[in-house]
């Protein structure tokens, strides 16, 4: 049973006592520890006037003492609002005041952009303000305060990545937060039935997860760290992602997960020192939130046979994970996300919101337990997005016989062109297939005639010009798909932490708009 709140499930973490939690550097965290330092600060908060339905803000990398303070602020009722570590200070005062913060929980390196709000400051550096993180833990707490609790109080505000616009605070319950490990159950059994065998069993090993992306996105802090958390399995976080350290991460750590978008096991299986470290402890290759190329499958396949690799998809509003693909369904549909996890329902929709038959390319629409209650403070766009229960997810997709969900583009991330849709994504998959090619990003070019031409911006790896990119495509795509103009980036094309390419940014940088 998945337990109602929040806090019921933290009490269950005091049973794996000794047992090591959470490793950070030369840090680790045993179970017993990280209950104690958690009671310890649910107390203060509450102390320092902090009530139930408060906002707490948490600005820091990922430290243990994210977790701490996530678990405190949602011990006593109050709504943790986790702030993106990259946000410079306008933008995290725009959150700030957005969500109405009380408190921040922050690290010295962000404190000095966090304005006009209470701190508590933790690895505070040459950050001289606000409560020192020791001082506040130091009178030891071994039980949480009392306070009443239902599962459909609210429990979170996590802003959605701002692939598409300005971020939008998505309102989690605590029953979303219980659900949440249970979608990864679901997505686990089944990979388990996949591979006819439990992979992380039979090597008889203790679940051990690398986690590469932050914790104040849905999928670090859902699918994630709820899952480790409630299942008393371990967790290895990291300073910032970095492949190398990486590798050195799960051979020292013997992890048994690498969990995180596709970019980060791309760059993990094409780093030159993969060779040189022991990773045959991984046994689940998982990655998701962002499009995954087939390209990627094909290599965790060659160079990690026997591992189960699989690609999630999920967004903030539904708590992470809700479509699932791996072991054998995903060799055999790469390109697919999969199919819904048991307690999602499914749909696709043509813009007026009516149900297409199976095989249309139409909106894909989702239902379930994880569905947040709406968005903080936007009436209107949660009125626009939850409709009947029914998230409007803003995924163009198609759902085939079997059941397997397609992802086709951002609704947002089509280019018109004289009326004729071309999905970036197509494109971008196809430019992917290129041995030249590193990234690709599909954008609109604004024309007078057609409305919009396509474009594309791409890193490449060895010589290759518009011409002959544009005759590889033509073997794979319409002609009206095919991109009018190149153009040829060096560095990195821009993302956000998340792994996403920021096309607005990148539509700036290249059309200056
Ligand atoms: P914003 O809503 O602020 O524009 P965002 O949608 O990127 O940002 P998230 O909630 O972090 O914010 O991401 C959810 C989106 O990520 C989905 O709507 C989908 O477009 C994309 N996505 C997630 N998982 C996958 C996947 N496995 N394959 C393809 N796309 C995915
Ligand atoms: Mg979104």
């Amino acid at each position: 049973h998945a337990p109602a709140t929040f806090r019921a499930m933290l009490e269950t973490t005091a049973f794996h006592g000794d047992k090591t939690f959470v490793v950070y550097e030369d840090e680790r965290l045993t179970y017993a520890e990280f209950f104690r330092a958690a009671a310890t600060l649910a107390h203060e908060l509450r102390d320092s006037g902090i009530a139930k339905g408060d906002r707490v803000a948490i600005a820091m990398r990922n430290y243990p003492e994210w977790i701490v303070a996530f678990a405190a602020t949602l011990a006593i009722g109050a709504i943790a609002v986790p702030l993106n570590a990259w946000w410079t200070a306008a933008e995290l005062e725009f959150a700030l005041g957005d969500s109405g913060a009380r408190l921040a929980i922050t690290d010295g390196e962000r404190a000095e952009r966090l304005a006009g709000v209470p701190l508590i400051v933790t690895r505070r550096g040459s950050f001289e303000g606000g409560r020192d993180w020791a001082d506040v833990l130091a009178d030891e707490k071994t039980t949480l305060p009392p306070v009443e609790l239902s599962p459909d109080d609210p429990a979170t505000i996590f802003y959605t990545s701002g692939t598409t616009g300005r971020p939008k605070g998505a309102l989690g319950s605590h029953r979303n937060l219980g659900q949440a490990p249970m979608t990864v159950a679901y997505a686990m059994m089944r990979g388990v039935a996949m591979a006819g065998k439990d992979p992380a069993e039979s090597a008889g090993q203790r679940r051990n997860t690398l986690l590469t992306v932050p914790l104040f996105h849905a999928t670090g802090c859902f699918a994630v760290l709820m899952t480790t958390m409630f299942t008393g399995a371990g967790l290895v976080l990291m300073y910032k992602w970095d492949p190398g350290r990486a590798l050195e991460l799960i051979e020292r750590e013997r992890a048994t997960v690498l969990s995180g978008v596709p970019t980060n096991a791309w760059q993990l299986l094409s780093h030159p020192a993969l060779d040189k470290h022991d990773i045959s402890s991984l046994t689940a290759i998982s990655y998701g939130g962002a499009p995954a190329p087939p390209k990627l499958l094909e290599r965790v396949t060659a160079l990690l046979p026997d591992r189960t690799p699989s690609n999630g998809y999920g967004m903030t509003e539904t708590t992470a994970l809700a479509i699932y693909n791996s072991g054998r369904e995903y060799a055999a549909h790469p390109d697919s996300i999969g199919r819904p996890l048991a307690v999602m329902d499914v749909k696709i929709c043509d813009p007026s919101g009516r149900e297409l038959p199976r095989g249309e390319v139409g909106e894909l629409c989702m239902r379930g337990p994880v569905v947040i209650m709406g968005y903080w403070n936007r009436p209107d766009a949660t009125a626009e997005a939850i409709v009947d229960g029914w998230l409007h997810t803003g995924d163009l997709a198609r759902i085939d016989e079997e059941g397997f969900v397609y992802i086709v583009d951002r609704a947002k991330d089509m280019v018109i062109r004289g009326g004729e849709n071309v999905y970036c994504a197509e494109v971008e998959a196809a430019l992917f297939e290129h041995p030249a090619i590193d990234d690709a990003a599909v954008i609109g070019i604004p024309d007078d005639e057609l409305g919009e031409q396509v474009g594309a911006v791409v890193r490449i790896t060895s010589p290759v010009t518009a011409g002959d990119l544009r005759a590889f495509l033509r073997t794979r795509l319409a002609e009206f798909k095919i991109p009018v103009r190149f153009w040829f980036h060096e560095e990195e094309l821009p993302r956000n932490p998340g792994g996403k390419i920021l096309k607005t940014v990148l539509r700036r940088q290249v059309l200056g708009d």
